[in-house]
């Protein structure tokens, strides 16, 4: 195997490294977070990021249309035969004027990258590209993930196309029934645990020490790499200028993660020379990174943060049997597993935390959809959140934002109509009963 892409453990009194043919999803010796890492001076990175778009060229082949595989020089620990694609990451990044004047942003300065243009859906598709690719790898059959929806739904999709049976752990929580139906629908065993998220979260961890299945949630290293291709894809649709700020939703983590090593690593191969800062946005309802962060001071510190303060913080929350509750359901975490590499990514980007109430995510993702983009629940936190650092001063209305959509608006069909049905909310655009009558329907139309 290739022996200049490798796993190392996050924890710099630790940085034990491990080759790629190991399965890991933490460091055996410390129980910290493993990074898939390379040694660039033996691999060849193209000199200049513009270099990617020789690859615009030759779409025809599936691993220069993926929006993940054709930026493989930065993600380099998949030989080309083993690579996975199904077509992710054909996401445009959307110049959003009218919602930037709705929201009291500058024109030309907010962007939105839709990733619910992915196969499934969401942008899970980019990590698992990735993942299934390392599974196929390491010759894994069996694939597992504990999901509040998304996950499931990619990693079924991939399951079916890689021949391999995808186990998901599903919780009592909220779980959307777009995504319940892909997952059923491509095949996935669905377990529905009697547990939250978190519940689901440490069972699958448990089953795939005792039965070596192959786990793809967000501690999985290489999915997180897939990941990255997001912030390829936003600096390649803005000519290889980095934005101002990424605004985030955040449930477990891995995303802003993904971003946040994406930075890090083309910084320090000379391919940019500024960071964008990273905002993430947690609900009010599953606010551990905002309270640890924001109110506590929990902050990465070199890769020796507080363990003390975070363990505190969750023996409280349990002892107050505080569980995640929010209308977005794909952020309803209170114990975010991608903690630390969140920590490093505000670190690295000077990047701040916000929460939103499930009010200001509703009403923010009435107004995604009504200029004609749409989302999810969990995808309007990023634009909730936005509305906040503009309030409060952080953002300013000349600063260019990109704000990321995660997940399609038919994900969760349920929450849109009840929306559109409430009286008195801020977009809300209810059903005009009328009787079944020409002279009536003309009228109400004429009235506009
Ligand atoms: C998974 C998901 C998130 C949360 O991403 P993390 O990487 O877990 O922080 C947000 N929005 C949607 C639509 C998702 O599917
Ligand atoms: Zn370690």
């Amino acid at each position: 195997m290739n022996d200049a892409a490798f796993q190392q453990c996050i924890h710099p009194d630790c940085a034990a490294t491990f080759d790629l043919g190991q399965s890991l999803y933490a460091c055996p010796r410390c129980g910290s977070l493993l990074d898939v890492r390379y040694d660039w001076d033996r691999l060849r990175v193209p000199a200049r990021l513009a270099d990617f778009e020789a690859r615009w060229q030759t779409r025809s082949q599936p691993l220069d249309h993926s929006g993940v595989w054709r930026f493989r020089e930065l993600l380099p620990f998949a030989p080309d035969a083993m690579k996975v694609t199904v077509g992710e990451g054909q996401t445009p990044l959307q110049q959003a004027d009218e919602l930037a004047a709705f929201i009291g942003h500058d024109a030309g300065r907010l962007f939105l990258q839709y990733e619910g243009f992915n196969p499934s859906g969401s942008f899970k598709d980019n990590g698992m590209a990735a993942a299934f690719s390392h599974a196929r790898m390491v010759g894994a059959t069996r694939v597992a993930c504990a999901s509040t929806g998304n996950t499931s739904a990619s990693l079924a999709l991939y399951a079916a196309r890689c021949g391999m049976t995808a186990w998901v752990f599903i919780g009592q929580g909220k779980i959307a029934f777009g995504k319940l139906s892909q997952a059923l629908e491509y095949g996935g065993r669905t377990l529905q645990v009697a547990g939250d998220f978190d519940a689901c979260m440490a069972r699958v961890q448990e089953a795939t020490d005792r039965l070596g299945l192959y786990l793809v949630n967000s501690v999985n290293p290489f999915r997180l790499e897939g990941q990255k291709t997001i912030m390829y894809r936003v600096l390649e649709s803005l000519r290889w200028q980095p934005p101002d700020w990424i605004v985030v939703p955040g449930g477990n983590l891995g995303n802003n993660s993904a971003f946040g090593k994406a930075f890090i690593e083309l910084r320090e191969l000379g391919l940019i020379d500024r960071v964008p800062r990273v905002a993430v946005i947690n609900a009010a309802g599953a606010n551990t990174l905002y309270r640890l962060v924001e109110q506590e001071g929990l902050a990465w510190n070199g890769g020796c943060c507080d363990a003390g303060l975070v363990d505190r913080y969750y023996a409280n929350m349990r002892a107050a049997g505080r569980k995640a509750s929010t209308i977005a359901s794909a952020i309803e975490i209170n114990v975010p597993v991608n903690l630390a590499k969140c920590l490093r990514t505000l670190d690295a980007t000077a990047g701040v935390v916000r929460e939103v109430t499930d009010d200001e995510i509703r009403d923010a993702k009435a107004a995604v959809g009504k200029f004609g983009y749409g989302c999810e629940p969990a995808s309007a936190a990023s634009v909730a959140g936005l509305r906040k650092l503009l309030a409060d001063g952080t953002i300013s209305r000349g600063d260019r934002v990109v704000c990321i959509l995660t997940g399609h608006l038919l994900k969760d069909p349920n929450a849109t109509v009840k929306y559109h049905a409430e009286m008195g909310r801020e977009l809300s655009n209810r059903p005009i009963p009328v009787p079944d009558d020409i002279e009536a329907i003309v009228a109400k139309i004429q009235e506009g």
